[in-house]
């Protein structure tokens, strides 16, 4: 299995999950033409879409998608499916639910905050996130609640650290600049945000990175770390509990 990364709108990643025989499923295509460039340049056939979540930016591809490709499928969350969110879905899938690509199996984990359909992909150690978790970063809460979003945090925070992620944006840069001002003593921060200013000068894209990592990078994932607690409690979280210091980055951030 090998996966190829596609550039889409200003700062989002489609992803073409290739099996060894050359089918191929594109995860989040929020727009079809350079999803079919790269399928053409490399002789693969498209066999399913599997969408994290609702969001334009991140199903706009599948309506031409679905005409140039006829039979795909595509494949989304229940939550999703109930209410009619995802354009052309054909199968709707429950938490752990079997999803095969060729003879692997794809697991697949309810991650609600962001949005409250939202799911992420995990197939051979990688993780399609969506916007749930990004490198250095996390999703916005649109429809959940901090307690639901720092509980599929903590599900992803779980998984092996050799996982790599592949998130539905470029947003290192930002985030890691937000995280430095965190966390200004954090050497793997600083490590890391010298690497992704290199990758970005050259139009490279900073994905994927380790889960091993983002658990030294990542705020959203270091809710247990005194340092950012102590930064939490400056912010105004009223406790050392998880949910409490979550919350209290998240709402900083989107002040950032
Ligand atoms: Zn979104």
């Amino acid at each position: 299995m090998r996966i190829e990364i596609v550039p889409c709108l200003a700062d989002n990643y489609a992803y073409l999950v290739v099996t060894a025989s050359g089918e191929a499923v594109v995860v989040d295509p929020s727009e079809a033409q350079p999803v079919i460039a790269a399928l053409e340049a490399t002789g693969l056939s498209l066999v399913g879409i599997w969408l994290t979540h609702h969001h334009h930016d991140h199903v706009g591809g599948i309506e031409q998608l679905v005409q140039t490709y006829p039979r795909l499928s595509v494949v989304a969350g229940e939550y999703d499916a109930q209410h009619g969110r995802i354009p052309c879905q054909t199968r709707s899938i429950a938490e752990d639910e079997p999803l095969w690509l060729g003879s692997r199996r794809a697991r697949v984990l309810t991650v609600p905050g962001h949005t409250l359909g939202a799911i992420a992909y995990l197939i051979e150690g990688a993780l399609f996130s969506g916007d749930t978790l990004f490198s250095a970063g996390c999703g916005r809460l649109f429809e959940g609640t901090p307690q639901q979003m720092q509980h599929s945090l903590s599900k992803l925070r779980t998984l092996d650290g050799a996982t790599l992620l592949y998130p539905g944006h470029e947003y290192a840069a930002k985030n890691l600049a937000f995280a430095s001002e965190l966390e200004p003593e954090n050497a793997a921060i600083a490590a890391r945000r010298a690497e992704v200013t290199a990758l970005r000068a050259e139009h490279k894209p900073s994905v994927p990175t380790s889960l091993a990592d983002e658990w030294e990078i990542n705020p959203f994932l270091r809710w247990d770390e005194p340092t950012v607690i102590a930064r939490a409690r400056a912010l105004g979280a009223p406790s050392d509990d998880a949910v409490d210091v979550f919350a209290a980055v998240r709402t900083a951030r989107n002040g950032f």
